[in-house]
């Protein structure tokens, strides 16, 4: 296709307001055939996005309570259609909303969302049921996908809305892909329909170098390759989900995150190659570490081997950060007190360790930049030595692309603003 695909998030389309903003965004390019949407998010910070309010409905046991959910759900939706003065009425779909549970509920959101965007830009509504398909493994069937994608585009007048986040299992059934599927749809319909380029509005001015809820002018980074995006995707920087990129970085499809509010403004390119430059700064917290110390335990292969295989018994993936002779260091996440506690106890009997120390409330600050150059580590360093913070640990990754330095919870923010501070002058530019 000589065209763009579009993905418009839950705050782009929360309101009858912010439909209208981004109908005129998908109007003042005609390129713009194919559109993704999100279900409607949060108007204001207390507010309810549609689809937890969904999930409410699925897990609500009380009746009355489930009603009331319904309705409310129900009122956003008929007032953006009054409000924009459309000839839809979904008296029909909400009764059928209501016999619906598990995925296929949870994907009314995103449903209703995309026939109201579709009425509003006139143009045709196309099923993620029908378009979008999954085999019985859970995995996309992209042959499948593409001729009913590229069929549905070539009929449509003047393009096509798909709703994110849901497609359709071989049996038949609706199923859900995982929290901000969406830009999965996106990254899909952008593959399928062969875009030049997927376009993804969001409600921040691109790629930020640093979460803006710990640094409050933390800068735009211009270019990120893919690498750096998965990377720091799958740290927890919430602007686009991590398996939206394996798409696009297929069909090496240019990707771009804009913000809905100031289209033209600051924005984020994300390439297959960049040459230097940092891509960012993710902080996350909920990280045990443990230490497994026994003579010789470093070198024993049959050790080694037995505490691999526990963890992974357990549900961890343990991250190996030392191997020394005489002791063996990993970080677990999401390990409570609790199973802490229970998971030394079966590692000393496991691999007859002396002792094994935990160490819980620690904070990982993940850094990922193509071509880590000496001066950027040099100013972390130096930036870290400053700010009296202690690292527990640092790793450096592969080829000279990413750190990881561990911290006390508490001086988590502290450091993520440190760090911002002392790579912000790195930062590439989209001609790198
Ligand atoms: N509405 C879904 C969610 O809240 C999917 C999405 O917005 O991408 O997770």
């Amino acid at each position: 296709m000589e065209g763009k695909a579009v993905k418009f998030g839950g705050t782009s389309l929360c309101d009858a307001r912010q439909m209208q903003k981004a109908a005129d965004i998908v109007r003042a390019d005609e390129k713009r055939k194919a559109v993704v949407v999100s279900a409607p998010g949060k108007r204001s910070r207390d507010d309810e996005k549609i689809t937890d309010l969904f999930i409410a409905c699925h897990h609500v046991k009380d009746e009355t309570r489930r009603e009331a959910l319904f309705s409310l759900i129900q009122s956003r939706f008929d007032g953006i259609i009054a409000e924009l003065r459309l000839p839809l009425d979904f008296s029909e779909e909400y009764k059928t909303m209501r016999t619906l549970r598990g995925d296929a509920l949870v994907s009314r959101g995103e449903y209703f969302s995309a026939r109201i965007f579709a009425a509003l830009l006139d143009y045709t509504f196309a099923d993620a049921a029908a378009c979008i398909f999954f085999r019985a493994d859970g995995t996309t069937d992209e042959r499948r996908t593409r001729a009913a994608l590229t069929e549905r585009l070539a009929r449509a007048p003047k393009g096509i809305v798909v709703p994110g986040f849901y497609g359709s299992t071989p049996y038949g059934g609706i199923r859900l892909f995982s929290r901000g599927g969406s830009d999965i749809t996106g990254a899909i319909v952008a593959d399928a329909t062969d875009a030049d380029i997927y376009e993804n509005f969001t409600d921040v001015r691109g790629f930020l170098l640093a979460d803006p809820h710990i640094v409050e002018d933390a800068v735009t980074v211009p270019l990120l390759s893919y690498r750096e995006l998965r990377y720091l995707s799958a740290k927890g920087a919430g602007v686009l989900h991590a398996d939206a990129i394996l798409p696009l970085r297929k069909r090496q499809i240019p990707t771009v995150i804009r913000c809905t509010d100031d289209p033209h403004g600051p924005h984020t390119w994300i390439v297959p190659h960049k040459e230097r430059g940092v891509g960012g700064i993710v902080g996350s917290t909920g990280y045990t570490l443990f230490g497994v110390e026994r003579t010789h335990v470093g070198d024993d292969p049959a050790a080694i081997g037995k505490i691999a295989s526990l963890l992974s018994r357990e549900g961890f993936a343990p991250l190996f950060l030392s191997q020394e002779p005489d002791t063996v260091t990993f970080l677990l996440r999401h390990c409570d007190f609790a199973r802490a506690d229970a998971l030394a106890v079966a590692l000393q009997n496991e691999t007859d360790a002396e002792i094994v120390t935990v160490r819980g409330g620690l904070a990982e600050v993940a850094v990922a930049a193509e071509g880590f150059t000496p001066e950027m580590r040099a100013a972390v360093w130096r930036a870290l030595e400053t700010s009296g913070v202690r690292p527990c640990f640092a790793l450096c990754g592969n080829e000279a692309f990413s750190l990881t330095v561990g911290v006390q919870e508490t001086e988590l923010h502290e450091t993520v603003r440190r760090i911002h501070e002392s790579l912000a002058p790195f930062v590439a530019t989209p001609d790198a």
